[in-house]
């Protein structure tokens, strides 16, 4: 922090320090400083991305988690006001902010934190605020891999729970924009996809055990927010320590993973144990 009082320029010093506060925040948040792989990783549509995490490779840049911290900000609001709802038999309807554990990676537990469970309809929620662009084309598209993937995991850590899990939604939240241009999107709870998508990444995993950060460049690649990764690095020639994007690449003709990942289902999926809360 500046000393106002020293400051050349007060104001600057100012804009300086709420900058640094904020920064600083953002960068120390949970989810920023989660180095295992979470629900919100699994699903995603590239390979090498996932394997950057999973072979430890030092992010490239450290980028302003600014979504991010509104987002948690938005989080504890809407958490705050569910929980002060109740169901008929008088309890809280909605069960926020919940740990939950998902299943295995490698033998490792991953765990994650399921934004609202509803005991009312059985459906498993997660909050994504969005801009104009995004909101559009998860309007018209869907919700993509990756978000789908990753609500359904959540689906299966409250089942493993004992809960009963009929559906799955995504709330996607304008950010800049009217809150009536909100869009739900939802589907059927469906086990499998949460059970395949951990069976891909323990195939990565696998394949990064074999060969360490030479398995990298073998893995598939897709545009997964090129620009957002942390493993970026324009113009890069070596790919164990940063990736030069999706468009910027040579495709590998058959993605390591398709050539070791188990078939296609049917998964096995475990019994319901008896329902817990926290
Ligand atoms: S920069 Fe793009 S292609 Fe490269 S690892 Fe990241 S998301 Fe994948």
């Amino acid at each position: 922090m500046t000393s106002l009082a020293l400051a050349a320029d007060p104001f600057a010093a100012l804009v300086a320090d709420l900058d640094q506060v904020i920064g600083h925040v953002a960068a120390h948040q949970p989810r920023s400083l989660q180095r295992r792989l979470g629900p919100s990783e699994i699903g995603c549509p590239c390979h090498r991305r996932i394997g950057y995490k999973l072979a430890g490779v030092p992010p490239c840049h450290h980028s302003m988690k600014w979504e991010a911290y509104i987002g948690t900000a938005f989080h504890a609001q809407i958490a705050k006001d569910l929980e002060a709802i109740l169901a008929p038999d008088g309890w809280p309807r909605f069960l926020v902010e919940q740990k939950v554990h998902v299943g295995q990676i490698a033998g490792e537990d991953i765990d994650g934190t399921s934004d609202v469970y509803d005991r009312v309809s059985g459906y498993v929620i997660d909050w994504k605020l969005v801009g104009k662009t995004s909101l559009a084309r998860y309007r018209a598209r869907g919700p993509g891999a990756q978000y789908q993937v990753q609500v359904h995991t959540y689906g299966r850590g409250w089942r493993l729970r004992g809960f009963p899990v009929n559906g799955v939604a995504i709330a996607f939240l304008p950010r800049s924009e009217r809150f009536e241009r909100r869009h739900f999107w939802g589907e059927p709870y469906d086990e499998h996809i949460a059970v395949q998508a951990l069976a891909q990444v323990d195939a990565i995993d696998a394949a990064i055990k074999a060969a360490g950060v030479q398995a990298l460049p073998l893995l598939s690649t897709a545009n997964a927010g090129c620009h957002h990764c942390d493993w970026f690095r324009p113009g890069s020639r070596d790919v164990t320590r940063g990736c030069p994007g999706e468009l910027a690449l040579p495709h590998p003709t058959q993605s390591l993973i398709e050539l070791i990942a188990p078939k296609e289902g049917p998964w096995p999926c475990p019994p319901s144990p008896t329902p817990t809360t926290s």
